[in-house]
């Protein structure tokens, strides 16, 4: 890499050091130990020309011009590692790195993978070019009806916001039936949005598209607002990171819960329906959004924890350090950008610890993860034979059973 030359700053790198050094968060950024911890825990540190430590010392020194050529900050998968660690609680992934997203994607350094699904979200309201038509499709499966905004117009208790890849991705859909069959179980009184629901626009965010995001929250928004519902549930922590943390600064406020922190409200309900289907050993990923982000650890072994002859055992990395699917921040839309500088999945990492830990089962809470890691799954010795399923495929399971 060419050292930077003290005079490389035009002006708009400039505005952008102003924008994110002078505010509260800059004034935090400035606090800055340059002890390289977060660099160091980053999955993708290795292959980055500016993991975020060396990316402060540049912007503090005033040469920003070559960060801002270079497409590290598209190695970043928002996994939030770098802001767990970091000694002064710099926030380095909502803060730094997102905005370095927005500033690299104004400058037009973006790679086309991304692009496109930043083009079909604005297009059709999901990165994945569906038609809005299609959103609820998985319906017609079911030997039940699941209530629609549309037929049920009535005040519910619960809004079911499902999501992109619960509503599109054939294997994730498996999962959005199972939970239709548990809530039906349950007898919940809910609808969910159909054609009217827009993608919750999170990773959009996460990616540096923030005025995206915000034409896609308004659009949930005038859709939440033609239904009476008692509060929101998803399956999706992306989407429960948007709804609970980010929405509510564009003035949409509605309670939510991830359907983990749902289901152990109801557990007692839950308990007498589920059967004992012989032993399993079952290991359980953190999703970044739901763990580090949120916080939410015990609920989601605690749901394991309801399944009899289950056992639970942990990851080297677990919890807090727990080790991302490579999925976040824009990652679902830039895996064969990232293979190709980093020839690296980080899902596969994740299912060599899962082998490492001689299970059954690698179990799941967030819609990202199921296609990732059967994949990786197929790749790495020793995992070929672990199933994958979501918490809910699991409980469903042993329901029916
Ligand atoms: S971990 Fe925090 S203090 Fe250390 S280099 Fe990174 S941002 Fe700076
Ligand atoms: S959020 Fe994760 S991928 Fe992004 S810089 Fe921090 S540690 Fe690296």
């Amino acid at each position: 890499m060419a050292m930077p030359s003290a005079t490389q700053s035009p002006l708009f790198t400039k505005e952008f050091y102003t924008s994110l050094f002078e505010n509260i968060d800059g004034e935090n950024i400035k606090t800055c130990l340059q002890c390289a911890t977060c660099s160091g825990v980053c999955p993708f540190g290795h292959v980055m020309d500016f993991p975020p430590g060396r990316m402060i010392a540049w912007m503090r020194a005033g040469i920003l011009e070559e960060m801002l050529e270079s497409d590290s900050v598209w190695m970043c998968v928002s996994c939030y590692a770098c802001t767990e660690v970091c000694p002064k609680e710099i926030p380095v992934t909502p803060s730094l790195m997102t905005r370095a997203k927005e500033e690299v994607l104004l400058a037009g350094n973006v790679p086309t993978e991304l692009q496109s699904a930043l083009e079909f979200s604005q297009r059709y309201g999901n990165p994945l070019g569906e038609s809005s038509r299609k959103r609820a499709a998985w319906i017609e499966d079911l030997d039940f009806e699941v209530p629609t905004a549309r037929k049920v117009r009535r005040p519910v208790d619960v809004l079911w916001f499902v999501g992109d890849y619960a509503s599109y991705h054939p294997r994730v859909k498996e999962v959005t039936k199972a939970f239709a069959k548990l809530l039906k179980a349950l007898e919940i009184d809910y609808i969910i949005l159909g054609g009217a629901e827009n993608s919750d626009g999170d990773s959009q965010r996460l990616a540096g598209e923030k005025g995206l995001f915000e034409v896609l929250a308004e659009k949930n928004a005038k859709a939440f607002s033609r239904c009476e519902f008692g509060e929101i549930i998803t399956t999706d922590p992306h989407a429960y990171n948007a709804l609970k943390n980010e929405y509510p600064q564009l003035g949409i406020e509605y309670p939510v819960k991830h359907y983990a922190e749902f289901l152990v409200e109801r557990l007692e309900e839950i308990k007498p329906l589920l059967k004992d289907n012989g032993k399993v050993r079952v290991t359980y990923h953190d999703p970044c959004y739901l763990g580090r982000v949120n916080d939410i650890y015990d609920e989601p072994r605690t749901l394991l924890e309801a399944i009899p002859g289950l056992e639970l055992v942990e990851m080297p990395h677990n919890k807090t350090t727990s080790l991302c699917c490579g999925g976040g921040g824009g990652g679902m839309w830039l895996d064969g950008f990232r293979w190709e500088k980093a020839e690296a999945r980080l899902s596969e990492w994740r299912m060599r610890e899962a082998a490492s830990t001689a299970v059954d089962v690698l179990a799941l809470a967030c819609p990202y993860e199921p296609p990732r890691f059967e994949d990786a799954a197929k790749a790495i010795k020793g995992a070929e034979d672990i199933v994958v399923k979501d918490i809910i495929e699991l409980l469903v399971e042993v329901m029916e059973e």
